[in-house]
């Protein structure tokens, strides 16, 4: 794909010269998710407001130009990458809170807003917005209703489509939709709100959201408990999820992540530590101590090794943060990895980490897997050097082989982080074939021509 002088200009024109950049070593700020690099767009356009967005994507609809709206570029799927280069659509100059509404319990912000501003302009006034991907601190709002994000929080409380209202977005022929409601509730039409949320920016470019808060609740209890075998932590986040009591987070990190964890923040864990629970309760301050207790007891019953309370707020947050790190220090084991987020019934968890564990050891591969056990999310990380023979086939044949058993153990393929480029070859594995052309009529009735973020989700 090439932009003509005459396209650029008219880009110009829109959204002001500063704007709009066709430099190469500008390009570069926007060839890269958290995985892949060097893909070059044409062009990066940073649209202030709906109306320009309008008038980029009606200019692009005019000249078949491919569009693909970006937030922070923290994806781990490829899903802001330009595959046909064209036009990359920045969100993070739309980073207003519009409104933040204390008697209905809803926030109005734009696309480009920081999940974690967010988090705290909400919490200053008293009010909870639960979503918390772990990339709270650098990714968008508007990512993560693209991708409908989930987070450490979402065993509790849901992920980013259960606290979204209503929309404002443009559909690639330039017209503005408003989907959805600003109401606590609402069933008029078809809910073209929930097709758009997870959509990878394949419908429609969102520009305003109206979102649910709750109240913040009143205390929050955090534990670290450690375990010496990965069966008996796995079987403990079983044993918690039946017990009735519904934890904030419960997160699980086996060995290789811990080591990770501890070169990060040095959390002085026994010898001997094969896997790590993060624990969390909130609530009124009795509800929540009365909730931890409980859970710690399934521990104990379960043969933990160390229970671990975060007394203050800087344990916490020394303990969160040593979690969030994980997923960037991994390249600590090989330059390459592929990350996959599988989700399984809480209840089958036991089994797939059994599987994984036998993978690791038949594939000589470096294998780490993290994440929102709670929920049944497992992030395995498998290192690789995609420069040493043998190595991808080997890792290739590992994914194929943990999508198969996700699914036979009644799972899905991805709990949080979308199909974009990365999944498209094992869809078919999930999806059957009418409902996969059903989903490929809903794109080309929203975008007949093909131009928004083409390549993804289907190829
Ligand atoms: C260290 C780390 C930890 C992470 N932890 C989590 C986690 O716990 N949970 C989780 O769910 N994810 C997690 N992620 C993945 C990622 O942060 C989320 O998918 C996030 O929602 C992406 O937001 P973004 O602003 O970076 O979007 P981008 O990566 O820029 O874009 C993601 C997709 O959204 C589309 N898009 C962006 N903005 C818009 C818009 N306004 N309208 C339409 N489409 C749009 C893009 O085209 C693309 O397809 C993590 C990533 C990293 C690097």
């Amino acid at each position: 794909m090439h932009i003509s002088a005459r396209v650029f200009k008219k880009l110009q024109a829109i959204t002001g010269k500063p704007y709009c950049k066709i430099e190469k070593e500008d390009l570069a700020c926007y060839a890269y998710d958290a995985i892949t690099r060097d893909v070059f767009p044409d062009v990066v356009v940073f649209p202030e407001n709906t109306g320009e967005v309008s008038e980029i994507l009606t200019l692009a609809s005019r000249e078949k130009i491919p569009v693909v709206p970006r937030g922070s570029g923290t994806g781990t799927t490829g899903g802001s990458l330009a595959l046909s280069g064209g036009i990359v659509l920045v969100m993070t100059r739309m980073n207003r809170i519009i409104h933040i509404d204390r008697d209905n319990f809803v926030a109005r912000v734009e696309p480009g807003v920081i999940t974690g501003d967010l988090h705290n302009a909400v919490e200053a006034v008293g009010l909870f917005y639960p979503p918390d991907p772990s990339s709270a601190s650098f990714s968008t709002l508007g990512g993560n209703v693209a991708e409908c994000a989930g987070g450490p929080r979402a065993v509790k409380y849901g992920v980013t489509r259960d606290y979204v209202l209503g929309l404002t977005a443009v559909l690639a022929t330039g017209e503005v939709i408003k989907t959805g409601v600003q109401t606590a509730k609402g069933v008029v039409g078809y809910d073209l709100t929930r097709l758009i949320i997870g959509s990878e920016g394949t419908l429609a470019v969102v520009t305003e959201m109206t979102l649910k808060l709750l109240p913040l609740p009143g205390a929050v209890m955090t534990v670290a408990v450690v375990f010496d075998s990965m069966d008996k932590a796995a079987f403990t986040v079983t044993e918690i999820i039946r017990s009735g009591i519904i934890p904030r987070c419960v997160e699980y990190l086996d060995k290789a992540s811990i080591a990770c964890v501890q070169s990060y923040a040095n959390l002085d864990l026994p010898i001997g530590a094969e896997a790590l629970l993060i624990i969390e309760t909130d609530g009124r301050r009795d509800a929540a101590e009365y909730d931890l207790r409980c859970l710690t007891e399934i521990c104990r019953k379960n043969d933990c090794i160390l229970i671990k309370t975060a007394e203050s707020k800087e344990e916490k947050d020394a303990l969160w943060a040593a979690r969030k790190a994980v997923s960037p220090s991994l390249y600590m084991y090989g330059p390459d990895k592929i990350n996959e987020d599988i989700v399984v019934p809480r209840s089958r968890i036991p089994e797939m980490v059994k599987m994984i564990e036998t993978l690791r050891k038949d594939s000589g591969l470096t294998m780490v897997s993290f994440g929102h056990a709670g929920d049944g999310n497992i992030h395995v990380n498998i290192m690789l050097d995609k420069g040493k023979k043998g190595d991808l086939e080997k890792a290739e044949y590992v994914v194929d082989r943990i999508f198969d058993e996700t699914l036979s153990l009644g799972g899905t393929l991805s709990g949080e982080h979308g199909v974009g480029i990365t999944k498209l070859p094992y869809i078919s594995k999930e999806i059957g074939q009418t409902e996969r052309l059903l989903m490929q009529q809903i794109k080309t009735v929203f975008d007949p021509h093909n131009i928004l973020n083409p390549g993804k989700i289907f190829g």
